[in-house]
């Protein structure tokens, strides 16, 4: 049995006469570029997170662009976010000029760490960047108290986290400004790429659906420099068809975390991702395989990861040889991120040396994500349990002495 990291066939045979009925009105309506269907994709969405305005754009990407120049930030500026992320979190800070700062994760929860939060504000500072990573919604409460205290804006990377929520309240709503990113994989995924900015702020959201539209507030007039960077028409049919099947999608994420929860258990040689807050949305479910035990154990053996000494990251895991003989049995699974932001090629230039974010380096040289989709069969699941409970216990003997052989 081969099992995926992620597979819309399933989907497709569900909704698959309504996705062509909805995609063949757009088509013959001759209408691709804004109309009807954007605004009541829109609406809908911005319903469903709760706030009053929802923007659609092109990308996750250009979400976080839009909206942090819809705020204001650019040259000179500081935003505050983590390394650990997808790679767009920074280059979208980097794009409007200004400059990510880095704060370490916390190797519990894989997020933010808001305990060293204050520390890395500076007077250059405008705005905080949290990232609710694998759907897993970071403390808002928190991040917008310590915002407020310090008269900074809260952009949420929502990329990962569509139907995620924090304190009952959905993810989105509660920064400034909410990032959404519909790329297929994602917990709400189009037909290609999309995103969303929400916001609560009249005006704002004014100025970001502007931006998006070649800095233009009516035709052919503009008043500042913006991006082409619409949703297509084809793209919000699509969604509309699924946005009614997210709550029960991101029901059927917790189901199958908590079965890998409960029949993984506590196993000592794999670190299980916590349970985490009720609201987490469990875009991916990503487990930690220790560091090797090292020289000692297994006699200077173990050979680092390719990217442990190209990025100078922690030596050697054991999580490259178990991805290896779960590929081996049938089972696919993916590194998210196997380098850090901040040791990029792309951001050699910001100065961070190796050892700059330990718990950020060490989590990219020891995560692993197991597959986790709404469509993955239970039979698929347990064979990822029976082939990893067959592994575990094999990660830090005969991992070490395969390497060796
Ligand atoms: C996917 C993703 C993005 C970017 O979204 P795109 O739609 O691919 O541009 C940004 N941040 C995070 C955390 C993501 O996972």
């Amino acid at each position: 049995m081969q099992v995926p990291p992620f597979s819309l066939t399933e989907q497709l045979q569900h909704l698959g006469e309504e996705l062509d009925q909805a995609v063949l009105q757009v088509l013959r309506s001759g209408q691709y570029i804004g109309g009807g269907v954007i605004a009541a994709f829109e609406s809908e969405f911005a319903t469903s997170v709760g706030t009053a305005f929802a923007i659609g754009c092109n990308s996750g990407t250009d979400a976080l662009i839009l909206a942090l120049r819809g705020l204001g930030i650019g040259p000179g500026d500081e935003v505050i976010t983590c390394s650990f992320s997808f790679f767009a979190t920074a280059e979208a800070i980097s794009a409007v000029g200004a400059t990510p700062v880095f704060v370490d994760v916390e190797e519990s929860s894989y997020l933010i760490d808001l305990d060293q939060l204050e520390a890395a504000i500076t007077p250059a500072t405008k705005a905080l960047l949290p990232v609710h990573l694998f759907g897993r919604p970071v403390d808002m409460e928190r991040v917008c108290a310590i915002a407020a205290a310090h008269g900074l804006q809260v952009v949420e990377d929502c990329a990962q986290a569509t139907g995620a929520s924090w304190a009952g309240r959905p993810v989105g709503s509660w920064g400034d400004v909410g990032c959404f990113s519909f790329f297929p994989t994602k917990n709400l995924g189009g037909a290609g790429d999309g995103g969303a900015v929400t916001c609560n702020n009249p005006e704002l959201a004014a100025r970001i659906r502007e931006l998006a539209v070649h800095g233009m507030p009516r035709r052919y007039l503009h008043t500042s420099l913006g991006y082409n960077s619409r949703l297509d028409a084809i793209q919000a049919a699509v969604l509309r068809v699924k946005l009614p099947h997210l709550p029960s999608w991101v029901e059927r994420r917790r189901g199958l975390a908590q079965t890998y929860h409960q029949a993984l258990g506590s196993r000592l040689e794999i670190h299980l991702p916590e349970v985490g807050p009720a609201g987490h949305s469990w875009n991916q479910f990503v487990v930690r395989v220790p560091r090797c035990p090292g020289a000692s154990a297994c006699a200077g053996s173990c050979t680092p990861a390719a990217d442990s000494a190209n990025y100078g990251l922690p030596e050697a895991s054991c999580r490259d040889w178990l991805k290896q003989e779960l590929q081996a049995a049938g089972v696919t699974t993916i590194i998210y991120y196997p380098i850090p932001i901040h040791r990029q090629p792309a951001y050699a230039d910001l100065g961070y040396a190796p050892g700059s974010l330990p718990r950020t380096e060490q989590l990219c040289a020891e995560v692993l994500s197991l597959p986790i989709f709404p469509e993955l069969a239970a039979e698929q699941q347990q064979r990822v349990i029976e082939v990893l409970s067959a592994l575990a216990g094999k990660v830090q003997s005969q991992a070490c002495a395969s390497v060796a052989a």
